[in-house]
């Protein structure tokens, strides 16, 4: 007896529409912000998710050893945690095909996520900006669009995209607008970091792909 299993993995490139260039900045409260001013913010459920995981934890916990109602309760938190995931990769999905469909080269920035998880603990897990990172890249593949990571040490928010004038105030993560000291421009901080990571990604592409 044979089994056929038939897959449909062929790799589709199609033409990009706009052959622009973009640089994103990850953030907390706005999911993204691009270098040519659109923000997409965190949606509603990624909160409301954490919030029903936390509470079936809870009732989970208050559950006696090997009780019927234990099992119950651990069937209902397994329920959530599935349905959260698949409504972060539904909307994960989405927004790197609609990018890949409006850009041809894509900046982010390369997140030392342990680093980060370590600093913000649950919220950082919860946007999941690394499963984020994979689908855009498998999604930029199936494209032609190109995505690249630029480096994590570089200032992006601190940085004036204008003069290049580097602002250590603006560190403070309270402070979203500022006005560059040297040339007196007028930033918002994420608009400001992602107009920053496209320039240094285009700047620092390797010698080969520069047309
Ligand atoms: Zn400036």
């Amino acid at each position: 007896m044979y089994i056929f299993v038939v897959t449909d993995a062929e790799i589709f490139k199609v033409e990009t529409r706009t052959g622009q260039s973009v640089g994103f900045d990850f953030g907390l409260k706005n999911f993204l912000t691009s270098s040519d001013g659109k923000i997409i913010s965190s949606p509603l459920f990624f909160n409301k998710n954490s919030k029903l995981i936390a509470r079936a934890c809870k009732n989970l916990s208050h559950k006696q050893k090997d009780s019927n109602n234990r099992q119950k309760a651990k069937i209902s938190l397994a329920r959530i945690y599935k349905k959260s995931s698949n409504q972060r990769k539904d909307f994960h999905f989405k927004l790197a095909r609609k990018l890949c469909l409006e850009y041809e080269k894509i900046f982010i920035e390369d997140l030392n996520l342990k680093a980060m998880q370590k600093l913000w603990g649950k919220k950082i897990s919860n946007l999941a900006f690394g499963e984020f990172v994979k689908i855009l890249k498998y999604q930029a593949e199936k494209f032609g669009v190109e995505v690249s990571e630029v480096d994590r040490f570089f200032a992006s928010s601190q940085i004036c995209n204008q003069c290049g004038e580097k602002n250590p105030e603006v560190k403070d993560l309270k402070i979203r607008e500022w006005i560059c000291p040297k040339c007196g421009t007028k930033h918002d901080r994420d608009i400001n970091a992602a107009k920053n990571i496209l320039k240094f990604g285009l700047r620092h592409r390797p010698m080969q792909e520069i047309e």
